[in-house]
């Protein structure tokens, strides 16, 4: 049976948070809101931070990174002085989970954050950003079109963080974020986090950024300890069939990764009828309606959460128990990233993929990448595939998708 709120706690260390430096005021607004230790990547990069370093953190999501930022931000900046602390986020939900946080810890210093994301009117947000904001939490297309109209200025950041670089730059954003880089003062401290390192972060990290420190949390098997995977190889016809199968085995709470927004609408309304709590959030739906489904999940309202890649992107789903992947994942990082968002800290997690044969080199790069094969299963009432041989022109072509 399905027990009620879904936890969310991250692994922490037995150190403390006065410790790394922190001010009496910003410890008490932290065990207000439950944190007592800090996450290995908050202490590793809070002391840095507070002496002003440059910083790229690599970390999963959901490790603690949006404190290890921004409590050094709070820490250092007083409120009245103009745009100094900037934040960019890939999606909407991180942004307004990182506004949120915010305004917890910067209680003692008044300091006045405003978030800027796309899906709502212009005319609320401009008019936030003329009450003197001390921090701007902004998706980059949508700060960079508050810029150009002139609703804030960037001369005087003195922080800025680009949260989730990885998937930023998955999502395109990367001319915006370079038009920003331009424009912001060079005496700056830059903090990049990233749950990968490919070329194109590397690159930025280089260019706009003085001398970074590393600081790299990635699990060396990629994908954390305590998580059981599970194949699902069906027919292409069955596997709506096989969500249906899934979701009525497994009773704990489920996150399913969707790659179109019709497969969300159409499981949702299916899961419905057979029972079952469940919720979407995909770029079709409004704003206040993501945020009304991620509260669901977390209070435990309901047990499924069915999600299109784009949607899912960065938010701050908290413990999951079993992340079901409709159809294999783009990307093999796709894949390790969804897989994260289970067995946080010390506990187990499932993931399981609903396949067809046409994904077998798709299957054969993930598994190379976490090391383990991946075991076969049946869903109940399910045929599994009859398993087919791959061309040698399928296969690279299928590589050219993943890499
Ligand atoms: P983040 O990676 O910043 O999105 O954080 C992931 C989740 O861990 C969020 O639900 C945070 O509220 C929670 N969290 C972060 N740091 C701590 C901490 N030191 N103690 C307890 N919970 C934390």
């Amino acid at each position: 049976m399905f027990t009620g709120p879904v936890p969310q706690d991250p692994a922490t260390t037995d150190l403390s948070f006065a410790e790394l430096g922190l001010s009496k005021p910003i410890v008490e607004s932290l065990a207000a809101i439950g944190f007592e230790h800090p996450t290995p990547i908050q202490t590793q990069v809070i002391p840095k931070a507070l002496e002003g370093l440059d910083i790229v953190g690599l970390a999963q999501t959901g490790s603690g990174k949006t404190a290890a930022f921004g409590l050094p931000m709070a820490e250092h900046l007083l409120h009245g002085k103009g745009v100094r602390g900037l934040i960019m986020c890939p999606t909407r939900e991180i942004a307004l989970q990182t506004e949120a946080f915010l305004e917890v810890v910067g209680k003692d210093h008044k300091l006045e954050t405003v978030c800027l994301i796309g899906g709502v009117s212009l005319g609320p947000q401009a008019q936030k950003l003329r009450r003197h904001p001390d921090i701007v939490v902004a998706t980059p297309g949508r700060l960079w079109d508050h810029y150009e109209r002139k609703n804030l200025k960037l001369d005087r950041v003195e922080k800025l963080v680009l949260d989730e670089a990885d998937h930023m730059l998955d999502l395109g954003f990367l001319p915006q974020i370079f038009r920003v880089l331009e424009v912001l003062p060079a005496e700056r401290q830059t903090m990049m986090f990233s749950a990968t390192m490919p070329s194109s972060i590397e690159n930025l990290a280089k260019r706009f950024m003085r001398s970074p420190e590393m600081v790299d949390l990635r699990p060396e098997t990629r994908t954390a300890e305590g998580i059981d995977h599970r194949l699902y190889l069906v027919e292409p016809d069955n596997t709506r069939a096989c969500l249906v199968a899934i979701a009525a085995e497994e009773k704990g709470s489920m996150l399913v990764f969707l790659r179109r927004k019709v497969d969300a609408d159409w499981a949702c309304r299916q899961l419905e009828l057979e029972g079952h709590p469940v919720e979407r959030i995909h770029s079709g739906r409004s704003q206040k309606q993501r945020v009304k489904a991620l509260q669901g999940l977390r209070q435990g309202e309901h047990r499924i959460l069915l999600a299109t890649d784009i949607a899912a992107r960065g938010i701050d789903i908290p413990i999951i128990e079993h992340i079901v992947n409709f159809g294999m994942p783009d990307t093999v990082e796709d894949y390790v990233h969804r897989a994260g968002r289970t067995a946080r800290g010390a506990l187990r997690g499932t993931v399981s993929t609903i396949a067809t044969w046409q994904d077998k080199e798709a299957i054969r790069l993930v598994e190379k990448a976490i090391g383990e094969k991946l075991p076969r299963c049946v869903a109940k009432n399910v045929e599994p595939a009859v398993e087919r041989k791959t061309t040698i022109r399928g296969r690279q072509k299928i590589r050219r998708r993943l890499t």
